[in-house]
């Protein structure tokens, strides 16, 4: 299971909702702003930065929805 740190401009926020958001900001509108992806994998430890762009993931997937599809490089 891997779960996804969302950091924006300093603020720092938990990327996991049980409920979808009306306007999910998803990972495409991230590329080009000032915001790092955590990637933190609990099975292993394993964790990495990586800019938005890139993340290997469509543009489209949801931030919320990029833990479910994330795999462990390590
Ligand atoms: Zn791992």
């Amino acid at each position: 299971m891997l779960w996804v740190l969302h950091m924006a401009r300093g603020s720092v926020g938990l990327a996991m909702s049980t409920q979808p958001p009306p306007n999910p900001v998803r990972l495409g509108d991230l590329v080009g702003t000032e915001t790092w992806v955590w990637f933190y994998c609990l099975d292993c430890g394993h964790d990495v930065f990586r800019r938005p762009e890139d993340v290997p993931l469509a543009p489209d997937v949801p931030i919320y929805r990029i833990a479910e599809r994330a795999v462990c490089s390590a």
